[in-house]
């Protein structure tokens, strides 16, 4: 036997030797709990403090899909983080459970704005109030948006009302009072008389150092449809929301950081209803065509992003979701070539941060 080949064998025993050891070790059930408390116990004093840390805009993707399933993509989500609060502009399904993960469990929770009342937008706005209130956030959840706001709020506060009942009997008014599980709703005004070209934005809403700004978009039927602008002393980001393309955007997002812009690749959306046409799914084809009319090619967002100038255009609700390189690469198939824009196509924990006093963007990726 060589030398080489006896230390193998005499490395692979002892390797063995310590799995069966360690494997020992865990069948012992007090071993298990000690390593079982200290994970919790690191779990909560790791917390979400990192998101908070020093002074920056950061912009968390919590939702990245439009109503297309995609197994690894909440529905429409993004995470304002500033100030030592966030803000939330959407709550699409899904989105609750990514929050949950990243430890933002609603009690820096500040507001929630929603771009409007389609389902992909507002289905987990239940569950992160519940969860925000379960966390202890301070009085009711505040929801901003446009005329109709106050029915969806509404009815989500008729439908958790139950739910809420069961958990303040079982841990009293004091930890879980009632009242602060019922959202507050305020409705969100255009300025001036409606326009043609669309091109109307909010007086700006103040919170602390951080003011935001509903834009108004595209996306009828859907009316009101809103973008966001948020700023938040010299760094700034906006939030598209579901629109078709709509030049007026452009003049509110003037020289932001970043824009979060909705994206749907009309070719790939027109070759899914073709196909659907052609084995007789004509309910699908239609709903392929439908939804051409209201949201914005990828090549159309660059455009966008160009007339503002932003520094960095990040795509969202991404329809239909590209899940693999091939899918990706026919999804932004000529962006490349129409701007030399820095541009990212955004997926569930695309965090980017904006540290105050500096130019620098950084963009990196929370695992779930
Ligand atoms: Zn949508
Ligand atoms: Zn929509």
């Amino acid at each position: 036997m060589t030398k080489t080949r006896r230390w193998i064998i005499t490395g692979g025993l002892a390797i063995a030797a310590l799995v069966l050891i360690g494997a020992g070790f865990l069948a012992v059930p007090s071993v298990d709990d000690v390593i079982f408390t200290h994970f919790v116990k690191h779990q909560l004093r790791s917390g979400n403090s990192a998101l908070f840390a020093g002074d920056s805009l950061r912009v968390l993707l919590c939702g990245t899909s439009a109503p297309f399933a995609d197994p690894h993509r909440a529905q429409s989500c993004t995470a304002v983080i500033a100030g030592g609060r966030y803000y939330l502009v959407d709550t699409g399904p899904g989105s609750g459970r990514n929050l949950e993960l990243w430890q933002l469990r609603g009690r820096e929770l500040t507001a929630v704005f929603l771009t409007h009342f389609h389902s992909d937008h507002i289905g987990d706005l239940g569950e992160v109030n519940t969860n925000a209130w379960l966390a202890g956030h301070a009085g009711s959840l505040q929801v901003f948006g446009g005329p109709g706001v106050e029915r969806v709020v509404e009815g989500f506060n008729e439908a958790y009302c139950l739910d809420q009942s069961y958990r303040t009997a079982n841990s009293g008014t004091q930890m879980l009072p009632p009242s602060a599980d019922r959202m507050q709703a305020h409705v969100t005004e255009m300025q001036g008389a409606p326009t043609l070209a669309k091109n109307r934005k909010s007086l700006p809403m103040h919170f602390g150092d951080v003011t935001v700004t509903a834009i108004e978009v595209n996306h009828d039927p859907a009316q009101p449809a809103y973008g966001y602008r948020f700023d938040y002393r010299g760094r700034s980001v906006v939030i598209s929301g579901d629109t078709d393309f709509h030049p007026p955007l452009a003049v509110a997002a003037d020289g932001a950081d970043v824009l979060v812009h909705e994206a749907q690749s009309q070719h790939m959306v027109q070759l899914i209803q073709h196909a659907a046409s052609d084995v007789g799914n004509a309910r699908i084809a239609q709903t392929m065509a439908d939804i051409q009319h209201y949201h914005t090619d990828p090549l159309d967002a660059s455009r966008i992003a160009d007339e503002a100038g932003v520094k960095l255009l990040i795509f969202t609700h991404l329809d239909p979701p590209p899940s693999n390189p091939l899918l990706s690469w026919m999804f932004f198939r000529g962006v490349n070539k129409s701007s030399n824009r820095a541009w990212i196509s955004g997926r569930d924990g695309t965090l980017v941060d904006l540290p105050v006093g500096s130019k620098k963007i950084v963009v990196t990726t929370l695992q779930p």
